[in-house]
């Protein structure tokens, strides 16, 4: 069953663009990734799925409720990490939590405890006193601690250092074993590319693509470098030449056709060395961005 199902979600600001046109959906016990650099309309997607925004045209389900017309059922049954968080500084972390907590039904100490332990966060401190990293633990915590079905996670890792990452990861690996599923979005590819199972891609407001991660990598493109005995003044001119940057005797391709093509336009000319190789996801995403 879709969890998240999203029909030409728009949402257009006064003067800015938001989203336009989104379709695609999560399917239960998915890690999902949204990926897109900043201001490319991840927010304003998830902020319109909880409904603290209304969509201007189409429309989305959650759990197969309408977001708009049942979102307060849906917000019981939802984690959500907002990409900034903003407490009443006063208060002790514990206070927020068990606060916060008695929204939902199924509130259990045991389970806060063993969170905060697990994140290494101190919940009698007050929050004022807390550095962004342990904030941020404070909202993974109230995203995580009454055992929600969707968890929608924006940027989460800012702040975080490498092994509360590490930690937190683990986690939410645990997370989707009990059964729930994660929304995660996110600029940074390298922890998308290691958390989730697929991926959307969005630009500028719109759906670029929605692939498998498995995919995405172990796609036709390959990286390749011709080295030549001495400069040569040569472009290589072959379908599925994706791009092609020349550097004295080296020729950089990043090639989607046949090999067996390319071995043949090469045949008789003056090459010293070849090396294929597999692109990085950066290089893959940044074929999307460009243009
Ligand atoms: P992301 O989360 O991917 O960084 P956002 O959803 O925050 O992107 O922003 C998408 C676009 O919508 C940007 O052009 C941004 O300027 C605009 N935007 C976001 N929030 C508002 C708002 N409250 N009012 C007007 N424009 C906004």
């Amino acid at each position: 069953m879709a969890i998240v199902e999203l029909y030409q979600l728009t949402k257009s600001y006064k003067n800015n663009r938001g989203i336009s046109d989104m379709s695609f959906s999560i399917e239960e016990g998915e890690i999902f990734g949204f990926i897109g650099p900043n201001g490319a309309g991840k927010s304003t997607t998830i902020r319109t799925l909880l409904n603290f925004i209304f969509p201007t045209s189409g429309s989305a389900t959650v759990f197969g409720k309408d977001i708009v017309k049942q979102s307060k059922e849906i917000r019981q049954q939802v984690g959500y990490l907002p990409s900034e968080v903003h407490y009443y500084d006063d208060m002790k972390v514990i206070d927020l939590l068990t606060y916060s907590a008695r929204f939902h039904k199924n509130f259990n100490a045991a389970r806060m405890k063993d969170l905060a332990a697990r994140l290494d966060l101190d919940v009698s401190r007050k929050i004022e006193d807390l550095s962004f990293g342990n904030r941020k633990k404070v909202g993974i915590v109230q995203a995580l601690l009454h055992e929600p079905k969707l968890i929608i996670l924006d940027e989460p890792t800012s702040g975080l250092d490498p092994l509360m990452q590490h930690h937190f990861f683990d986690l939410l690996h645990e997370e989707r074993k009990r059964g729930a599923t994660i929304f995660f979005s996110s600029h940074i590819l390298s922890e998308v590319q290691k958390m989730c199972d697929r991926v959307a891609i969005i630009k500028e407001g719109k759906l670029v693509r929605v692939e498998t991660i498995e995919n995405l990598t172990k796609n036709k493109v390959k990286n390749i470098t011709l080295t030549f005995e001495k400069a040569e003044p040569l472009y290589v001119e072959l379908e599925g030449v994706i791009k092609q940057e020349v550097n004295a005797n080296e020729i950089k391709l990043l090639y989607s056709g046949e090999i067996q093509e390319l071995l043949s336009k090469l045949n008789g000319l003056p090459l010293h060395d070849l090396l294929i190789e597999e692109p990085t996801l950066e290089e893959i995403f940044m074929h999307y961005y460009e243009s």
